[in-house]
């Protein structure tokens, strides 16, 4: 099940801590990044220091959020090279 998070910081930091083996989309540019859901550095991709400004759409499974990137954008995500999910 994917869960989405836009102008929720509380929302998508409880989810992170509730699923720390998660895995996190961030919307850049029409493309998507792949994360680990624990991990700092997501934290300072929002601008304004808000975590949701842009949307992140978080899965306990990495297919999933594979799958929903193929089919909004043709592609598969960038993984993130600091995190490798
Ligand atoms: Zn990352």
């Amino acid at each position: 099940m994917i869960e989405r998070f836009k102008q929720d910081d509380a929302g998508y930091i409880r989810w992170s801590n509730e699923h720390p083996d998660g895995f996190v989309l961030h919307r850049k540019s029409g493309d998507f990044s792949l994360h680990r859901s624990q991990w700092s550095h997501i934290y300072e991709m929002g601008s304004d220091y808000a975590l949701t400004s842009a949307e992140k759409l978080c899965a306990q499974s990495r297919n999933e959020l594979v799958h929903y990137s193929r089919e909004h954008t043709g592609r598969a995500p960038t993984a993130c090279e600091s995190c490798e999910p």
